[in-house]
């Protein structure tokens, strides 16, 4: 009850990455960078163990962004000629890779940090791939000329390694689906059908993390223009709920969804955000436990797991697992008071 977890990335160490933003430039170069992000791998499973997490990630540890890192390992993508495109329906520019041609693996995209992070924990061990919609939304078409086809093509890709994610021994595969907050109406007509086929086959637990963004201004700016409710969860909920993946993220601390949006996605373990990732004050225990409280009057106490609102990647090291850490402490409150 109450099993604790992040939905993905986690700050980089500055021997790594520069600190503190996005899509951080790489320190070292060439096979000293391999090197590090091996190593950063190793360092995040401990430091989420230490802070008592449940399930741990790589933290991301090996990509500079949840999309890209994906991307980099594709045939069929321009990467040198980078174009600025408005994404999250022109919530933010950013400059994005394009695809040129057919899309297909180059070989495994996450191979070494799985199989290193499986090698040093014995904790479940969950594993993040940017979902269908949201690389769809996320690079420059100029060879599809079909965005739906684009992400099936995607969609595909994403079969193969999470297939290879889960013989490397990942307990679950989530697939991060930002964009579905972004383009509710599409969400049943295909952004659903592209996650099932990405997550076809697979018979780990699958879960889809579903957020309002990092902590960036454009994000705070957004959620801000959004109304004293934000109800598109509502909009995309049942969709989900039809769907066979089995757990959901989402965000839910310093949060205006509101969680009885939850009754929504009846069957479905629901990882709770107790953590928000926009703010540096450090949720107390009792405030982690306040939230799974609010959520316990919508979702049964066994269906519910712990969790950040979103990624930790551009926030500072030292504030990130002090947020884990009381994560992990409040998880325990929770435990004690409804075991
Ligand atoms: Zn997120």
């Amino acid at each position: 009850m109450f099993e604790t977890t992040i939905a993905g990335s986690l700050p980089k160490p500055s021997w790594l990455a520069e600190t503190n933003k996005l899509w951080a430039p790489w320190k070292p170069t060439g096979t000293d960078l391999e090197a590090a992000k091996g190593d950063a791998t190793i360092l995040a499973v401990k430091l989420q163990e230490d802070a008592g997490l449940d399930i741990v990630g790589d933290g991301e540890q090996a990509r500079q962004h949840f999309v890209h890192g994906f991307l980099e390992r594709v045939d069929g993508i321009d990467f040198a000629n980078k174009v600025e495109m408005g994404i999250r329906n022109d919530r933010y520019k950013a400059m994005v890779p394009q695809v040129v041609g057919p899309l297909r693996l180059k070989g495994r995209v996450h191979a070494m940090e799985a199989k290193l992070a499986r090698a040093h924990t014995k904790r479940k061990l969950k594993f993040t791939l940017p979902g269908p919609m949201t690389i769809a939304d996320t690079v420059a078409d100029r060879h599809y000329g079909d965005r739906i086809a684009m992400a099936m093509a995607f969609a595909e890709l994403l079969n193969q390694e999470a297939r290879a994610l889960q013989a490397d021994g990942i307990d679950v595969v989530q697939f991060d689906e930002p964009a579905f907050n972004v383009f509710t109406t599409e969400v049943a007509e295909w952004g659903i059908p592209a996650l099932e086929k990405a997550a076809s086959g697979l018979t780990c637990t699958t879960a889809v993390h579903i957020c309002y963004g990092y902590g960036i201004k454009a994000n705070i700016d957004w959620k801000a223009s959004l109304g004293t409710e934000w109800r598109q969860y509502e909009e995309i909920f049942p969709a989900i709920a039809r769907s066979s993946i089995k757990q959901v993220s989402v965000e839910a601390r310093n949060s205006r969804v509101p969680l009885s949006l939850l009754s929504l996605l009846e069957g479905k373990t629901i990882l709770v955000g107790a953590i928000d990732v926009a703010s540096d004050t450090v949720e107390t225990p009792e405030e982690v436990l306040a939230v799974a409280e609010a959520a316990m009057k919508v979702v049964p106490k066994e269906r519910i797991q712990l969790c950040t609102n979103c990624g930790m990647a551009p926030m500072s090291r030292e504030i990130a697992y002090a947020k884990l850490a009381n994560l992990a402490k409040g998880a325990a409150l929770a435990r004690q008071k409804f075991a």
